[in-house]
């Protein structure tokens, strides 16, 4: 494989600098939390809530992790929990983190078949 020469000129280092920032901004999110209600409400975590995820634009069939309930969404970058189940077990329903990223030493959920 070989990938094309770009020249690199003002436009391409703006190009940089731009993700450059946008990498910052996020990340001073992630360690501000500015909406920590909205956030908890959501029962999302830091990580998922603050930082954009790419999944491909298909409709997908998805089953919750705990209770094995069947829902869709609008990519193919499903949630892990259903909202209810996440809420239940202080777990982010995007990534299945624990909200307070602790890792626990008991698994408080039953997984139903
Ligand atoms: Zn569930
Ligand atoms: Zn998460």
């Amino acid at each position: 494989m070989e990938k094309q020469r770009i020249k690199h000129d003002l436009v391409q280092m703006e190009w940089g600098n731009y993700y450059g920032r946008e990498v910052i901004k996020n990340a001073l999110k992630i360690v501000n939390d500015p909406d920590q209600a909205a956030r908890k409400e959501a029962s999302c975590c830091v990580r998922c809530y603050y930082v954009t995820q790419v999944g491909g634009a298909a409709m997908t069939t998805w089953y919750c992790g705990i209770c094995g309930a069947k829902d869709m969404h609008g990519s193919t970058n499903t949630p892990c929990l259903c909202k209810a189940c996440a809420k239940d077990n202080g777990l982010c329903f995007r990534c299945g983190a624990d909200m307070e990223l602790k890792n626990r030493r008991k698994q408080k959920w039953t997984i139903t078949d």
